[in-house]
């Protein structure tokens, strides 16, 4: 079998399995394995205005190295979980973000077991169906690219997405101090590359109690802020909706 067929299949050389050994309490037989490539964010401006910055993805290469991920919110507990064993920053020469970098991305290898719960998944993996994902992580400063503001800190007059003497205003995100997990969501936040940041990959109650667990004060990023707020609209809509049902229950 040539190398990418292997590829294709899925099936992890022996220098993969030896990665992945690292996170097995048992030595695993290749065929036992399914590996697949994710691709976890970019340094291109999303449709939030925001982007990570080219060495906040290489620190987030290193914190995704061992994070599980899942593959929709109901299936926990269904053993439908992923690990990243490998991770790292590709460069495309030749390709330049909205900002004018040079793209770079950051590309995860994962591996899951075949099996009978996993079967479907890896079948709409290896179709494409399943192929974006979203990311949560913690990031230390989200930065103005015009004056370089901390605008959690000291937010400035400059607003994203708009021009300033040329240049598209956007947040630069740095300094990622945390990576939690992964998944596979039904809707691309980030062209391209299909990312969400912050709460995308957890419950807002439980990274809050995660940030409030830590006895600091909770800062939220503007997206953060967004998706606490569509998570509360959701909440009071389904109340909401239950109170109704009710009413015409009792009528
Ligand atoms: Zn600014």
């Amino acid at each position: 079998m040539g190398e990418k067929e292997k590829a294709a299949s899925g099936v992890p050389t022996a220098e993969e399995l030896a990665l992945i050994g690292r996170y097995t309490r048992r030595e695993l037989a290749p065929e036992e394995v399914y590996t697949f490539p994710v691709l976890l964010c970019d340094n291109e401006i999303d449709r939030e205005g925001e982007r990570f910055s080219i060495p906040a993805l290489e620190k987030l290469a290193d914190l995704f190295v061992g994070k599980t991920g899942i593959f929709d919110h109901e299936a926990k507990g269904r053993n439908q979980t992923a690990r990243i064993y490998r991770c790292q920053v590709v460069r495309e020469e030749g390709r330049r973000t909205a900002a004018g970098e040079v793209y770079h991305a950051l590309r995860a290898e994962a591996y899951m077991l075949r099996g009978p719960g996993t079967e479907e998944l890896i079948r709409e993996i290896d179709g494409g169906i399943k192929k974006e994902v979203s990311v949560g992580c913690a990031v230390a400063a989200a930065r103005c690219s015009i004056c370089g503001a901390d605008r959690r800190k000291a937010p400035c007059s400059h607003r994203p997405g708009e021009r300033y003497e040329g240049k598209l205003c956007h947040v630069i995100l740095e300094e990622p101090t945390d990576a939690y997990e992964w998944s596979f969501v039904a809707i691309p936040a980030q062209p391209g590359a299909g990312v969400t940041k912050g709460f995308g990959a957890e419950s807002p109650a439980l990274a809050l109690e995660k940030a409030a667990s830590l006895g600091e004060g909770v800062s939220l990023s503007a997206i953060e802020a967004r998706e606490l707020a569509r998570w509360a609209g959701e909440l009071q809509a389904a109340a909401e909706e239950a109170a109704l049902a009710e009413i015409v229950y009792a009528n």
